[in-house]
């Protein structure tokens, strides 16, 4: 018999953290793996940012935040590994090693909470695999030296399919048992090293850069802050008096956010053409 203590009834805390780690790991995964193939240059925002801001501002300017970026994973290759011309090493080795980490994790998990398949009698009763249990799309399959398993999804389905044995997902076909609380422990450490590994490799591990380019309102120091898991921003140094129309932030510095990094990286890129012209 186990107890409330061992299986709690309710996802806890923890295994919402592990969750949110997981869900920050797919949405940036696409991020990671643009990175890969682009030159790492010390400018803020980071490259493949200011490529979406540069398309937003072709995009006229349009009002959308970034959680309208489609997900870019399908039209990526699949292996990393194979990635053509990797040009960022450091985002290469991160994409490798979080996706080692992940793959490793779904499978220990699918050792402990995976119900294993069916057997079924034929009509000379024998005893045979059940071909439909063995198949069902909501199983974690092991890589085997014949077939890649559920890797062959990608990163994107072992961190869903690992959320959902965290958050102790509907499971229709009795397939799962409740997570152990000393799993729950592994999986939200793996998590949150994963999501940690990402976003440094990405410069959104809470980092600040001093933009080389002037504030275009009144030509004070522009700096770039970036926080785990939280939107980026850039500050500038002036003040209160700088006349850009934004809010300030607690320490009264102007302040971009979200939408508005796009009216500050037109107002850069206007002030960067004037000086080109000149
Ligand atoms: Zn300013």
């Amino acid at each position: 018999m186990t107890t409330a203590l061992d299986y709690p009834l309710t996802p806890s805390p923890l295994a919402y953290r592990a969750d949110d780690d997981l869900a920050a790991v797919r949405e940036q995964w696409g991020d990671l793996l643009t990175a890969i193939g682009q030159r790492p240059l010390p400018t803020w925002p980071p490259r493949e940012r200011r490529g979406y801001l540069d398309q937003l501002a072709a995009d006229d300017r349009t009002e959308d935040d970034e959680q309208t970026v489609e997900p870019v994973v399908g039209r990526l290759p699949l292996t990393i590994r194979e990635h053509p011309a990797p040009l960022n090493l450091d985002a290469l080795d991160a994409a490798v090693e979080v996706e080692r980490a992940l793959f490793g994790l779904a499978d220990r998990v699918a050792e402990q909470v995976q119900r294993s398949v069916r057997t079924v009698r034929d009509g000379r009763g024998r005893h045979l695999t059940d071909p439909d249990d063995a198949a069902d799309p909501a199983r974690w399959q092991y890589q085997a030296p014949t077939s890649p398993g559920s890797r062959a999804y990608g990163l994107h389905w072992a961190a869903v399919w690992i959320a959902g044995r965290v958050l102790d997902e509907d499971d229709v076909g009795g397939l799962f048992t409740s997570m152990p609380a000393r799993l729950l422990d592994e999986v939200a450490a793996t998590a949150r090293t994963a999501r940690r590994t990402v976003e440094r490799a990405l410069g959104r591990d809470g980092r600040t850069t001093d933009l080389a380019e002037p504030c275009p309102w009144c030509g004070g120091q522009l700096a770039g802050h970036t926080r785990p898991g939280g939107e980026p921003g850039v500050t500038c140094s002036t003040g209160p008096d700088c006349t850009a129309p934004v809010e300030t932030d607690r320490r009264g510095r102007r302040t971009w956010k979200a939408a508005e990094l796009v009216d500050l990286w037109v107002a850069l890129d206007a002030a960067r053409r004037r000086t080109a012209e000149a």
